[in-house]
């Protein structure tokens, strides 16, 4: 289980700023990752390498318009594509293409978290998609610590689309960590990252607090079921996960079929969340 960093509060971003903007230097990111190539077995996976995007679609730093480049482990920077690929897939098609993508931060040699140091862990913030003439439209946006204090009215569907796609990233990374699983530090971005479990190895664990958090969030705010939020496996969370799979037309659990429900839950909650597709009502 990836551990997280501390340095994510709003007041840590001007440091993270001249950070980013002295790793969009070609020599300097070329020295971060001779540094970090031989700190272990990710360095198998090749040498941190700057990409300006995802899936080709663009990322930036906090505004729109300040496009920046992040480094990566080539094969992290692979399962990101797809991520963005399923994303973009699985909104109506009236949003348009994927447009841009906001991201705090990937790697860095001076965050406390391995994940980051790797180059295996990406801070989510924003996706913007736009139609071929219309202007940017955000479509997810991770700032919890905003929309929180907003009427319910506004604040229900940012909430329902921060959870579907917080489905969708928790069908592509084993390790993810959102405002839900962790409040105190995780409200301004969601956390995810590949260094444990490695790409195409996701799968559903009761053991794992983030993911049944994640679980018992997507039923009650995509679905619309009374679902306890204590991060804890039961019977409830069980019953309620178990109706959402029939929904989207499976059958057995998330603990029966712990791979192929995981994948099924969290691609209907994806496209339940952003109406991409109406399901039966749990
Ligand atoms: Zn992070």
């Amino acid at each position: 289980m990836a551990t997280d960093h501390g340095s994510t509060s709003p007041g840590a971003h001007p440091t993270r700023r001249s950070l980013v903007t002295g790793l969009a230097g070609g020599a300097a990111l070329g020295l971060t990752g001779l540094t970090v190539a031989g700190a272990g077995a990710a360095a198998a996976h090749g040498t941190i390498t700057s990409y300006p995007g995802v899936g080709g679609v663009p990322t930036f730093y906090i505004n729109l318009s300040d496009l920046t480049s992040f480094g990566y482990r080539p094969s992290f920077h692979d399962q990101m594509g797809q991520w963005m690929d399923f994303w973009a897939a699985n909104v109506p098609d009236s949003f348009g293409a994927a447009y841009r993508v906001g991201c705090l931060g990937v790697h860095y040699d001076g965050r406390v978290t391995s994940a980051h140091n790797n180059g295996v862990g990406f801070d989510l913030t924003h996706i913007y998609t736009k139609t071929a003439s219309g202007s940017p439209v955000r479509r997810f946006y991770a700032r919890r610590d905003i929309w929180m204090d907003w009427a319910e009215a506004d604040k229900a569907p940012e909430r329902r689309r921060y959870w579907a796609t917080a489905a969708s990233v928790h069908r592509y990374f084993r390790d993810v960590l959102t405002y839900g699983s962790h409040p105190s530090d995780h409200s301004n971005h969601i956390h995810l990252d590949n260094e444990v479990a490695g790409p195409s190895t996701v799968s559903f664990s009761t053991g794992s607090a983030a993911q049944v958090r994640a679980a018992q969030e997507i039923c009650r705010w995509v679905w619309g079921l009374p679902t306890t939020l204590d991060s804890v496996w039961g019977s409830e969370t069980a019953s309620h996960t178990s109706r959402v799979i029939a929904a989207a037309g499976g059958s057995g659990s998330l603990t029966s079929a712990p791979r192929t429900n995981w994948l099924l839950f969290t691609r209907a909650s994806m496209r339940e969340g952003y109406g991409t597709q109406n399901y039966p009502a749990p």
